[in-house]
């Protein structure tokens, strides 16, 4: 590969290289002057570029090891959620959450705290409850809860190592029911924001800005009569969006059948969760992101500022969706002790009209103290990154212990982990 997902970015690394055994691979990690790992290369951006050898971890045995008594699973890192998924049900347990796609690997995602939504449910990266790690100079180590470094290591942006196998949290299987309705004012949220994004397990909004409504509200409870949380309307609206009558995809003008299954139809967690199915092509595919992630108590008025740059955004945007995400402990996470409201933008892939509306979109955000995702497009500085992300002088202190002499440094963290 070239480049990455979305065709933005161009790798420069003058070698690629695809390991059979996690022997050649600790060969390949203790030869290389500089090393990344690319894995399904969904990043917007340069982060898994290398000025040396990228490695893909894809040739490496696909293991999916459930322990049960322990409600683990261990994965193999490069595999991706669409390819553990199954697996993990048909062995009767689930991932507590994913994101709007499960074609992207399960390291590469923890990598860059890359999350679903739900005010109970925390990013990807804290299911993480041990990793593996192949270190600059070809050292396996093994990192879980206990130590002082995981809460660093497990949001990672690719600086400390090659991780070859995470040991993910589960639960037992669940199934999930999927709505979803149309055309909600945008008012509606001034007084019912935390109460809507509560109605059940994931709910996501979506919004062109082009009128101030929401296009679409996806509601994906627990198809769980005694769940408190399934919203308790169906076919009626419901407070004043009507139920799409039949399957909708949140990009405009794109197809249905791309998507998962809605209309209420019960069905498995993996199968619901994701907005998209991982046979068709995620999203729109020709498109760019950007995503800010800020303390959930800031949603409405951060609308409301979002909704004063409409007319500039709506020029560029295929779309917009809002999400909640729970705190967590992991300092890299956008998450990082705060409950979280992330306002993500689906772009169209025209990076010189783009920029300077994400930049508008930064100045709106500014007083709300916005956390960019690390694996999209944005323009904030290294200076508002650390003043973001408290804990980033820890986490390079870290990585100044893993790799010392900076294996898995790149232009990404040149730019913006100094
Ligand atoms: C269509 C689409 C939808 C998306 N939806 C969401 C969403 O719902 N929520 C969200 O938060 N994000 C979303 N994203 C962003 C995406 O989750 C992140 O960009 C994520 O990092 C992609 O994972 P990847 O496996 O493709 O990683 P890559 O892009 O391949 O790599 C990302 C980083 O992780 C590092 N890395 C990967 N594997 C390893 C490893 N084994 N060891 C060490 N370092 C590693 C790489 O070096 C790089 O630094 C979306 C992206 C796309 C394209």
């Amino acid at each position: 590969m070239t480049s990455n997902w979305a065709g933005n970015i161009t790798f420069a690394a003058p070698e690629f290289r695809r390991p059979a055994s996690i022997a050649d691979l600790r060969a390949v990690v203790t030869r290389a002057r500089q090393l990344r790992v690319l894995a399904t290369g969904h990043a917007f951006n340069d982060l898994a570029d290398s000025p040396g050898a990228q490695v893909s971890l894809a040739g490496l045995p696909p293991e999916v090891d459930v322990d049960s008594a322990a409600a683990q699973v261990r994965v193999a890192a490069g595999l991706s959620y669409a390819e553990v998924a199954g697996r993990l049900d048909r062995a009767g347990f689930a991932l507590r959450n994913l994101a709007s796609l499960p074609h992207i690997s399960v390291a590469g995602a923890c990598a860059t705290g890359t999350h679903g939504s739900g005010p109970a449910n925390q990013n990807l990266s804290a299911a993480i409850a041990g990793a593996e790690l192949i270190t600059a100079d070809g050292d396996m180590i093994e990192l879980d809860r206990g130590d002082p470094a995981f809460p660093g290591a497990a949001v990672h942006l690719g600086a400390l190592g090659v991780v070859t196998r995470l040991i993910l949290d589960v639960v037992p299987s669940f199934d999930i029911s999927q709505r979803v309705y149309e055309g909600l004012p945008l008012e509606v949220l001034d007084d019912h924001f935390a109460e809507i994004m509560a109605s059940a397990y994931s709910v996501s909004m979506f919004t062109d800005w082009r009128v101030p409504r929401l296009t679409q509200l996806w509601l994906k409870a627990l198809a769980d009569p005694d769940d408190p949380s399934a919203p308790s309307v169906t076919e009626e609206p419901w407070f004043d969006a009507t139920p799409a009558p039949s399957a909708r995809n949140p990009v405009p003008g794109l197809p249905p059948e791309n998507c998962t299954e809605q209309l209420g139809v019960p069905g498995p967690w993996f199968d619901r969760l994701p907005h998209f199915r991982p046979e068709f092509t995620p999203s729109a595919g020709d498109e760019l992101q950007s995503e800010y992630l800020l303390p959930a108590g800031y949603a409405v008025p951060a609308l409301h500022a979002l909704h004063r740059a409409g007319d500039q955004m709506a020029r560029v945007l295929r779309i917009c969706e809002i999400r909640r995400i729970a705190a967590d402990d992991l300092w890299l996470s956008p998450c990082y002790r705060q409950d979280t409201v992330a306002f993500h933008f689906t772009w169209i892939p025209d990076t010189a009209a783009v920029l300077p509306v994400v930049a508008l979109v930064e100045r709106q955000l500014d007083p709300f103290t916005p956390r960019p995702h690390w694996g999209k497009v944005f323009t904030t500085p290294a200076a508002g990154l650390h003043a973001r992300y408290e804990r980033l002088p820890d986490f390079l202190d870290l990585a100044r212990h893993y790799d010392p002499a900076g294996k898995f440094r790149n232009a990404y963290t040149a730019r913006y982990l100094r």
